[in-house]
This record gives structure tokens, C-alpha cells and sequence, in this order.
């Protein structure tokens, strides 16, 4: 299968893309537009890019709001009450059935490679077993990473390490922590300690919720990139949220940025959930509750968007389009300028994959797996104006999704 008229990001002209089954064979300029032959696929001078990666969500938790209660307050606190109502009620079929429900939702928004927390704070660790067969039997659909995800903590839970050291010899990919979350700030430091031993130890790649709070003083990123730093991790390493870190002082922030740079780690927000959930103490003036999306950027760190949540008792909405969030997250995160427009999809395209340490198995390049969408835009900035879609996802050489554009039709 072939793909005419394409546009490349970062490239200027037509490009004709062939596929030889899975893999991308061959990149041609083309001078000038072309009819498509019968099965080949015709990008209409719009881009091609490599698939959307949802870097962060909860699989286990979506769609299950208004189950068996609404969260009326749309605060963070009475997620996790309503969640435990809800926890209560969960079953292995519930778990694969909404789970898989989910992912038909992110494949149709062009998403094909995700990374999903499993709350592992189970003695039974039922989720994580429901989920490593979902992982399975969706890998015509998307390569899923599953983080051991101890929701409620390592050190304050019973038996939490011992429920992590279980996770992983079951199959999760990647370490998860929550060390804000911690009854005491030793217990969150430990238990950083004890996550990157395990990965370090595992091989197992790292992504903690870190300081996801509007608490000034929670300060666990400074341990987990020194930790990361010293033991040369850090390209394996994520911090989720820090959403914190928008209400660190400037002094403080300062020095912290030269830590962070030296410790290579990433950072991933979830800018619709933390503008939902943070900012919830506060009057007026009332803050974003964000990290530092544009200096973690402008400092030349990777950093990148995700959904968290579809649909669960931490946020009612969400439908798996990526996109949704990456236009949200410009305007909250002040990146309208035009710089920041022109490269906009590489919050939610390249940096992800780097977050997802995806390597060469990512990327519209000879060599590579032929996993690549059509969009509705010749580029980036149009791509957001005009609130576009993938409009046709290619996996392992294969159609995967194909959307017809509503119509419009002038009186
Ligand atoms: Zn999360």
C-alpha cells in the first residue's frame, strides 16, 4: 500500500509513502499532486504523522461516573470516596469490558501507543490481571504499557511493596508511585527509594504521580530526579503532574530547574483533569493548578499531554480525542504563540513517544513499523484552528479506522 500526497511535519512539499506490510519502505518527494491508484491512500496535501500516544490514564477507573454516585463537588476527595464506592463493585469482566470500551474510544482519535495506571492497592491486585489480558487482546489495536500504580500508597498501605514486587513479577511494565499521597514526607521519600530500586532492579521503566497537589511544600520531584540522576535513569523516568510546581517560588523553581535538566527525566500533564481538580482551596485569586508546561519546554526538557481520565469519578467528560486536551492545554499553559502553535502536535506525537521510551519503533521513517495517521490539516496550526481529526489510522500496514467528515450544507 502506498500513501500520495502527503505533507511531513518539519518538511517542506509532497511526499509519497510506501508501505511493504508492517514496516515503511520507502519516502519519495513527489513534484506535484497525484491521483491515487485503486488501494492506495490519498492524504490530499494533509500531514502524516505517526500515531497519537496517550501517555497517561486510568483504564481500570474509566467509565464509571455516576456509578454508584455522581461526584457533586468535583473535587479530588470525593473522587476517591465515590471510587471506593465504585471500587467495591468491580469485577475482572467489568474491569476488561470498560477497559477495552476505552481503548475502541482512543483508536478511533488516532491513539495508538498508551501508557495506563492499574491501582495495584489490592490485595487481590484484580485490576492488574484484568488489564494484562487486556493488553493482549488489544495488540491488533494499540501497544499498552501498564504502570504498577499503588493509588493508595506504598508505604501507608499494607503489604504495599510487597504488592509492587508482586505487580511487576506479573507483568507490569513500567514502576508507578504516589509519594504526595504518603502519610508522612519520610514515607513518601522511601518510597521513591523503594521504586527505583525496583525498577533499577527489574528493568522496568518509572512513572510516579509526583506532587500533585497545590501544596508548595510538596517537594518529592527534587527527590525523584536526584534519585534519577544518580543512577543514570533518567530517560527511563517520568514525573506525572508536579502539578505543584505551579506554586513553587520562583527562587526555589530556579534552582530545581538545573536539577531536573541534569537528571534528563520527563514530565507528563494532564491539563483538563489538573484544571478540574486543582485550584480547589483557593478563592480569588484562584490558581491554574498546572505545572510549568512552557519552561519545562522552553528549557529544552520533554514534556508532554495526557487525558488521565475518561469518564470516572475524578472527571465526567471525555471521549478519547487527544486533541481535545492538546487545545485546552495551549491555552491554559499560555503557548498561543505562534512558535508554540507550529509544533504543537509534539505534545501529544514525538515528546510522548520519547516519555514512552519507544525508541524506533515510533516515527514516519524508512525502517519503522507502518503505525501512521492522515489528518485533516496540511500542518500543526491547522490542525488546532479548525478543531482537526485523524481522519484515517494505519496500523502494521492495515486501515485500522477510516472517519468521514461531517458535511455542511449552505442554504
Ligand atoms: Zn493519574
Amino acid at each position: 500500500m502506498n500513501i500520495v500526497n502527503a505533507r511531513l511535519r518539519g518538511r517542506e512539499g509532497l511526499f509519497h509513502i510506501a508501505l511493504d506490510g508492517s514496516q515503511i519502505a520507502a519516502i519519495s518527494e513527489q513534484p506535484a499532486m497525484v491521483s491515487a491508484s485503486a488501494g492506495d491512500l490519498d492524504a490530499a496535501n494533509n500531514l502524516v504523522v505517526a500515531p497519537f500516544v496517550e501517555p497517561h490514564i486510568h483504564l481500570d477507573a474509566t467509565l464509571t461516573a455516576g456509578e454508584p454516585a455522581w461526584n457533586m463537588s468535583g473535587t479530588l476527595f470525593e473522587g476517591i470516596e465515590r471510587w471506593a464506592e465504585r471500587k467495591a463493585l468491580v469485577t475482572h469482566e467489568d474491569t476488561k469490558t470498560r477497559a477495552k470500551k476505552t481503548i475502541d474510544m482512543l483508536v478511533d482519535h488516532g491513539i495508538q501507543h498508551v501508557r495506563t495506571h492499574v491501582d495495584v492497592t489490592d490485595p487481590t491486585l484484580a485490576a492488574l490481571k484484568a488489564m494484562i489480558e487486556v493488553r493482549e487482546e488489544t495488540r491488533h489495536l494499540i501497544d499498552l504499557q501498564i504502570v504498577a500504580f499503588p493509588q493508595e500508597g506504598i508505604e501507608s498501605y499494607a503489604g504495599g511493596r510487597t504488592l509492587m514486587e508482586q505487580a511487576v513479577a506479573l507483568g507490569a511494565d513500567v514502576v508507578g508511585g504516589i509519594p504526595h499521597f504518603e502519610n508522612t514526607r519520610d514515607q513518601g521519600v522511601s518510597s521513591i527509594k523503594f521504586l527505583m530500586d525496583l525498577a533499577e532492579r527489574t528493568g522496568c521503566l518509572v512513572d510516579v504521580h509526583c506532587d500533585e497537589t497545590d501544596d508548595p511544600q510538596s517537594r518529592f520531584l527534587e527527590v525523584l530526579a536526584e534519585e534519577a540522576r544518580v543512577r543514570g535513569m533518567g530517560e527511563r523516568v517520568t514525573a506525572s503532574h508536579t502539578t505543584a510546581m505551579g506554586s513553587y517560588d520562583n527562587a526555589y523553581c530556579s534552582k530545581l530547574f538545573r536539577l531536573l535538566k541534569q537528571s534528563k527525566i520527563n514530565f507528563i500533564s494532564c491539563p483538563t483533569e489538573s484544571i478540574h481538580l486543582q485550584g480547589r482551596f483557593d478563592n480569588y485569586p484562584k490558581r491554574r493548578g498546572l505545572t510549568r508546561v512552557a519552561e519545562i519546554d522552553r528549557a529544552g526538557m520533554n514534556i508532554c499531554f495526557g487525558q488521565d481520565s475518561i469518564v470516572d469519578p475524578w472527571y465526567p467528560l471525555g471521549n478519547g480525542n487527544i486533541l481535545r486536551v492538546l487545545e485546552a492545554g495551549l491555552h491554559i499553559c499560555h503557548m498561543l504563540g505562534y512558535e508554540d502553535l507550529k509544533r504543537s502536535l509534539d505534545l501529544i506525537t514525538d515528546n510522548s513517544a520519547r516519555t514512552l521510551h519507544l525508541g524506533e519503533r515510533y516515527g514516519v521513517e524508512v525502517g519503522r513499523p507502518a503505525n501512521l495517521l492522515i489528518l485533516s490539516a496540511p500542518d500543526d496550526y491547522e490542525m488546532i484552528r479548525t478543531q482537526g481529526y485523524a481522519l484515517v489510522s494505519v496500523r502494521n500496514g492495515e486501515v485500522l479506522m477510516r472517519r468521514t467528515p461531517a458535511q455542511i450544507e449552505r442554504a
